[in-house]
């Protein structure tokens, strides 16, 4: 029995229909759509009793071209919870999205956005695989790595964010030791439960700090902006920052208007309009770009420069998922500059699993990304590690 959602698609877009771009010479026949299961190592669980995670749902994408190049990318939205995505929703919305990607050419990647977004509204989770795949071709075909195309290499290792799961602070320490031991520097520590607790938290992981280390805390959205004055303001001595703390942009301004520590918006920036007010509204100093949340690379380019002109810090991360959603990233955090760059996270480090070969892709290399110097993204899957696809699209 054929997997669900082969079938062919019609090119039925204005655009194609009129001939704009008919003197393109690849389009994009097939989309092949793989889906894996991505046990982590120990089950994580987010501030604000969210549900644990104890496994990740990934789409991985493949793109074929009639010039022969074909393109992979990664979708894996971290459990159903941290945001508005979810794994099945991703192949949900490549199913709707696969009669406008296919036929169009992958190397005009601000076109074929457009027509996504025409296509349907939000969604960027399903979205970023389509568009990092496009990249992907868009390398290969000019013979350049990602970064280079990205603006290029400013950063050479970009230092790996740990992510170190809400808990009590001598088992939170037990888990930045482990990271230590993959040379990990910088710690994300989830914070967002009773004031004492957090403020106990925050005082004993700062106090653990060695020299050269830097930890920040992780709200994840769980404080009203009544609780996170209360801890803020108790610790307010520590030169420390904290992200996310509310759930939206009212209530992190609510909150600084309160309060005194730099605060990094990660789950709120969805697109152009939420940085510019953020920038405009001084919510944040610190933006995280994580590139399935906003729709791909190209958007998430579009936030790195209005972010790098704005003076802020960056972080670049993904939602989730293998090298190959590492590699996208590593690809864009190089290419911020070192005074801008904070760090990048690495979710390959949690997993029991892997996409492709030990050579392929970003690594974590003593604690830091690098970007690989092939054509393209510079990760291919491996085919025994992917099964059978779920789905296939073409014209
Ligand atoms: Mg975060």
């Amino acid at each position: 029995m054929p997997p669900a959602g082969i079938g062919a698609c019609h090119r039925d877009d204005y655009e194609l229909q009129s001939g704009i771009g008919s003197d393109a010479r690849m389009h994009i026949t097939r989309i092949t759509v793989f889906h894996r299961d991505l046990p982590l190592y120990k089950p994580y669980r987010l501030p604000g009793d969210r549900p644990l995670v104890d496994s990740l749902d990934s789409t991985i994408l493949r793109l074929d071209t009639d010039a022969g190049l074909t393109g992979w990318a990664e979708g894996c939205p971290w459990g159903p919870t941290y945001g508005a995505s979810h794994g099945r929703g991703t192949r949900a919305g490549i199913a709707e999205l696969a009669p406008v990607v296919l036929g169009r050419d992958p190397r005009q990647l601000d076109t074929l956005g457009d027509a996504m977004d025409r296509a349907l509204l939000g969604h960027h989770h399903a979205k970023s695989p389509l568009d990092i795949a496009c990249w992907d071709i868009l390398g290969q075909a000019t013979g350049l790595p990602l970064h280079t195309l990205l603006g290029g290499r400013a950063t050479a290792r970009v230092p790996i964010a740990s992510s170190i799961p809400i808990d009590s602070p001598a088992a939170m320490l037990d888990t930045i030791e482990r990271y230590r031991g993959l040379g990990c520097r910088l710690h994300s520590a989830k914070i967002g439960s009773d004031h004492a607790a957090d403020v106990d938290r925050i005082r004993r992981l700062t106090a653990a700090m060695q020299p050269g280390e830097v930890s920040f805390f992780d709200v994840n959205r769980a404080w009203q902006p009544h609780q996170g004055a209360a801890v803020m303001n108790a610790v307010r001595d520590l030169p420390v920052f904290f992200e996310q703390p509310c759930a939206t942009l009212d209530q992190c301004l609510q909150l600084r208007r309160l309060t005194c520590h730099p605060v990094s918006i990660d789950e709120n920036l969805e697109t152009l309009p939420d940085l510019l007010r953020v920038q405009r509204d001084g919510i944040g100093e610190i933006v995280n770009i994580k590139i399935n949340r906003v729709g791909g690379l190209t958007k998430a380019r579009r936030l790195r420069d209005v972010a790098l002109a704005a003076g802020m810090g960056v972080l670049v991360m993904e939602t989730g998922g293998t090298v190959l959603a590492d590699t996208a990233t590593a690809h864009l955090a190089c290419t911020v500059p070192p005074g801008a760059i904070i760090g990048s996270w690495a979710c390959q480090d949690l997993l029991t699993v892997d996409s492709a070969a030990p050579d392929q892709g970003a690594r974590n290399v003593d604690g830091h990304l690098s970007a690989p110097d092939r054509p393209g993204l510079g990760c291919v899957p491996d085919a025994d590690r992917l099964g059978p696809p779920v789905a296939v699209y073409e014209i």
